[in-house]
């Protein structure tokens, strides 16, 4: 494998003095997650030659966004992707529903959205990603480097002209006409670019770890009370996640036992798989809530979680990046494989996505106070009043339905 699509729209070349193979296209984008590769394959799709870099060989890593929601369903839809997307495995979540302190709550409902699929899925991230690169790699103009990463960025002068790869034929230089940030929440990049994110760090982290699952075995997506435990059912396994306070979690057998103490409490049907459970089966995800002032240079735009890291609470993560890309690709799209976009066409884009992300994180703010108090070990937290009010008022249930299932601002997929 060389970690290459064959794409007739990139010529390698090198010299015999010089062993940086050099390329150039319309777009290079770093980072093949759901912002990189939605935005590659709508640009793609009209006709502007993109190249993805993705560092990673394949896209099966278990910690990261598995919601699908109504309104990412929708873009597929427009895409005309949408059934293959639903015959990969999924689950259905019409309702966000949970347990908190003995209680069934319901927080949001989806079935009165008006968009043709009704329900958050479920689908393990690759499986998206899978489907995001297949139907990319159906356009000429599209080209996924995998085992290939953006290690500095290229320059004429003031203007970003590129980025600098290291791939498994050794290293590249891609230039373009744009280059897109997509490289995630620890995006290395950004700084070359001079763009520092800023924000306030969360009071909470999130330990992530996999236990086995019966056959059709029901478990409460969310439990909470004393403490918070997710639990995503994905085959033969459940995906978890619990709240625990910022640097709680410290690696050791002691960490271990708290977990499997607080998380047990919870769910007491998962209490003997937790005592299986080991220290290193536990991922600790730093939960941020962060945004980039400016998401451009001269040459570069930033988005999705490189713009803008999101908090885990709402599981909002992958759509907002998605909602950049798309609206990124309805602006870039009708000029870019003619001419290099403007520094006032990179900031409409930011304009257009920046307040639907930043409002999302105010909302993910206000909940953490929530979070952080389920998050300290102690008396059981009694149910929040709105969420005692959302239960006995269904319209504000279809409301933050909307909210969650759709985003604000939700973007359409722009043809020819
Ligand atoms: C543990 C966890 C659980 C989450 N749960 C949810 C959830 O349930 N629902 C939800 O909506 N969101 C969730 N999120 C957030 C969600 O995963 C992100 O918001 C979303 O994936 C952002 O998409 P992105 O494309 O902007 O970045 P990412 O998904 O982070 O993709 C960035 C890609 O860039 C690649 N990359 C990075 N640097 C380089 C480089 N230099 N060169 C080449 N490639 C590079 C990475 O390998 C990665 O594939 C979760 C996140 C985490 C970490």
């Amino acid at each position: 494998m060389t970690g290459m699509d064959a794409n007739p729209s990139t010529e390698p070349s090198s010299t015999e003095h010089d062993e940086v193979a050099r390329v150039s296209t319309d777009c290079v984008v770093v980072g093949g997650g759901p912002a990189g590769l939605m935005l590659a394959l709508l640009l793609a799709r009209r006709g502007v030659r993109v190249t993805v870099l993705e560092r990673h060989g394949d896209f099966l890593r278990d910690f990261r966004g598995d919601t699908i929601h109504p309104s990412t369903q929708e873009l597929l839809h427009e895409l005309g992707l949408l059934e293959r997307f639903l015959e990969r495995p999924h689950a259905d979540v019409p309702h966000v529903a949970l347990r908190f302190s003995g209680r069934p709550l319901v927080l949001a409902d989806f079935t009165r959205l008006p968009t043709r699929r009704k329900a958050i899925a479920f689908m393990p991230q690759w499986d998206f990603l899978d489907l995001l690169a297949d139907a990319g790699r159906a356009h000429a103009a599209f080209e996924l480097r995998m085992r290939t990463a953006g290690t500095a960025l290229l320059r004429d002068g003031e203007r970003i002209a590129g980025v600098r790869a290291e791939g498994p034929d050794g290293p590249v230089e891609i230039r373009a006409k744009l280059t897109v940030l997509a490289d995630g929440r620890d995006s290395t990049l950004r700084a070359h670019a001079g763009l520092e994110p800023v924000g306030r760090r969360s009071a909470i982290d999130v330990l992530w770890f996999r236990l086995p699952r019966e056959q059709g075995e029901e478990i409460p997506f969310m439990q909470a009370g004393d403490g918070a435990l997710l639990t995503i059912p994905r085959g033969d396994f459940s995906q978890c996640a619990h709240i625990v306070r910022k640097g709680a979690w410290l690696g050791d057998t002691r960490s271990l036992e708290a977990l499997r103490r607080r998380a047990g409490a919870l769910a007491p049907i998962l209490a003997e798989r937790l005592e299986a459970l080991r220290v290193e089966d536990v991922r600790v995800l730093d939960v941020r809530i962060e945004h980039l002032e400016r998401w451009h240079r001269d040459g570069l735009l930033a988005i999705g979680d490189a713009a803008h890291a999101m908090s885990p609470a709402g599981g909002v993560g992958v759509n907002l990046a998605i909602q950049d890309a798309v609206a990124a690709a309805n602006a870039l799209a009708p000029g870019l494989a003619h001419a290099r976009p403007t520094e006032a066409l990179l900031q409409r884009i930011q304009r257009r996505r920046a307040w639907p992300a930043r409002a999302t994180q105010a909302f993910q703010r206000r909940l953490e106070t929530v979070l952080v108090r389920l998050a300290e070990p102690g008396e059981p937290v009694p149910v929040p009043l709105p969420l005692r009010v959302v239960q006995h008022v269904p319209a504000i249930r279809h409301l933050t339905g909307r909210f969650v299932g759709l985003g604000l601002r939700p973007e359409h997929v722009r043809s020819e």
